[in-house]
């Protein structure tokens, strides 16, 4: 007897008959003999509306009651396909996060898991039922509900299934598995029989949201046997592992795009030591994430520094750097959320001299103006105008995956 999570995402569970059908996966894994505890996301778009709602009554939610709103919505979810699967015959339980034991910590919108007491999980178990965990949200120190941040419901599973120490982690969604690029945007888009945690990661924290970053992250760390697959057909899905049987040969696996990016330039800074000390400290004061960093070379006594930040940190950004204009000696400082990130990723790329040369070669046969770029052992991005950015994906994809039939 095995035991197996399974985590469905919110189109899977969006309307009844679709709660029909995931009750019919579950109860079907459960008649073969295996444990199954179960994941679930809030149905369709209803995290999208619970912030509507609290948007109309206030543009200034404290966080800790938007927590308390947003985690109701897997609640329902839970509460639902409990009820579909006693329909069906079969034992099962519901519980939310702090009833299945998910202790974070205290930050709302973007809690950490800390530890998970399995007890009650376990227990049911014993007596044979199904469990279904509302994902997405847990409990911290204060005992006040939390939730992990979008798309969390992913970390839920990969972290019960870590905590339970379970056989199997299925990520059920709305496409069979991943993909060279996001199938639903990219033609051509091939999907991967396995990839390795390490470029998952990067695909995922580069945009691809088929995966949660933080739950590859610690399948990584718990080596937690991790599968994508599809709950509206029976296609066998990707699985995500340490290594892969074609590892050595392949350079890319992978094309992400991420929109949610701005630039910001500074214009005329001092040419002298010290300036890109204040500017980072300035924002790492203000708890704001820098990704891709460009300094010119100095003309005379003025030299240009660009980065980039998440759009959410954008305006606040620009107006840190004009209040200290002063501070780093800068001229003038622009801000431009109009951009988008383009990345391949690929183990293995590193030893290859031709990767980066034939993603720009591909950008440049499609006219295509290269902003700002940045490299690394797995990865090459570039930030490219955001109404570019699609042809860019598919420009940069067909380069790639196309002539050759498989991973270039
Ligand atoms: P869920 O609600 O099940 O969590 P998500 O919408 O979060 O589903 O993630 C699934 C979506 O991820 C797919 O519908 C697809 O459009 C998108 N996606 C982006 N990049 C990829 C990729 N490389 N492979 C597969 N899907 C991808
Ligand atoms: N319901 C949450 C969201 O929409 C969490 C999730 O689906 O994973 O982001
Ligand atoms: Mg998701």
């Amino acid at each position: 007897m095995s035991l197996i999570v399974q985590k469905f995402g919110g189109s899977s569970v969006a309307d009844a008959d679709r709660v029909r059908n995931v009750a019919r996966i579950i109860t079907d894994t459960y008649r073969a003999g295996n444990s199954v505890v179960v994941v679930l996301s809030a149905q369709g778009d209803t995290t999208d509306d619970l912030l509507a709602k609290a948007a109309e009554v206030t543009s200034r939610a404290p966080k800790r009651e938007m927590d308390m709103l947003l985690s109701a919505g897997e609640q329902m979810s839970i509460a639902l396909c409990a009820m579909a699967i006693d329909q069906m015959g079969y034992p099962v339980i519901s519980l939310t996060g702090w009833q299945a034991g998910m202790k974070t910590d205290a930050s709302h919108g973007v809690a950490r898991i800390n530890r998970i007491s399995p007890e009650r999980i376990t227990r049911e178990l014993d007596k044979r039922k199904i469990v279904l965990v509302a994902g997405f949200q847990g409990i911290n120190r204060y005992d006040d509900i939390t939730t992990l941040g979008r798309g969390g419901s992913d970390t839920s599973a990969v972290a019960l299934a870590a905590a339970l120490r379970a056989d199997l982690c299925q990520i059920y969604t709305d496409v069979d598995g991943i993909y060279t690029a996001d199938p639903r945007c990219v033609k051509g888009a091939r999907k991967l029989e396995e990839i390795t945690f390490d470029e998952m990661l990067e695909l995922a924290s580069l945009g691809a949201q088929v995966l949660h970053n933080r739950s590859v992250e610690m399948a990584k760390r718990y080596n937690v046997n991790l599968e994508v697959l599809s709950s509206f057909s029976e296609q066998p899905g990707t699985k995500v592992k340490e290594v892969v049987k074609t590892m050595e040969k392949n350079h890319v696996s992978g094309v992400a795009k991420d929109k949610n990016v701005a630039r910001i330039a500074l214009i005329g800074l001092r040419n002298q030591p010290g300036i890109a000390f204040k500017i980072f400290s300035l924002l790492a004061k203000h708890n704001i994430n820098v990704d891709i960093i460009l300094q010119s070379i100095g003309r005379e006594d003025t030299k240009d520094i660009s980065f980039t930040v998440a759009r959410g940190d954008a305006e606040e950004a620009a107006a840190i750097m004009e209040e200290n204009k002063e501070v780093v000696g800068c001229q003038r400082v622009e801000l431009n959320t109009e951009v988008a990130k383009v990345s391949i990723v690929g183990a293995g790329m590193a030893n290859n001299a031709g990767v980066a040369c034939k993603m720009f070669e591909a950008l440049y046969s499609a006219g295509i103006n290269i902003n700002m770029i940045s490299t690394s052992e797995i990865k090459v991005s570039v930030l490219v105008d955001e109404r570019e950015a699609d042809r860019a994906v598919q420009a940069v994809h067909d380069r790639f995956f196309s002539e050759f039939g498989g991973r270039v």
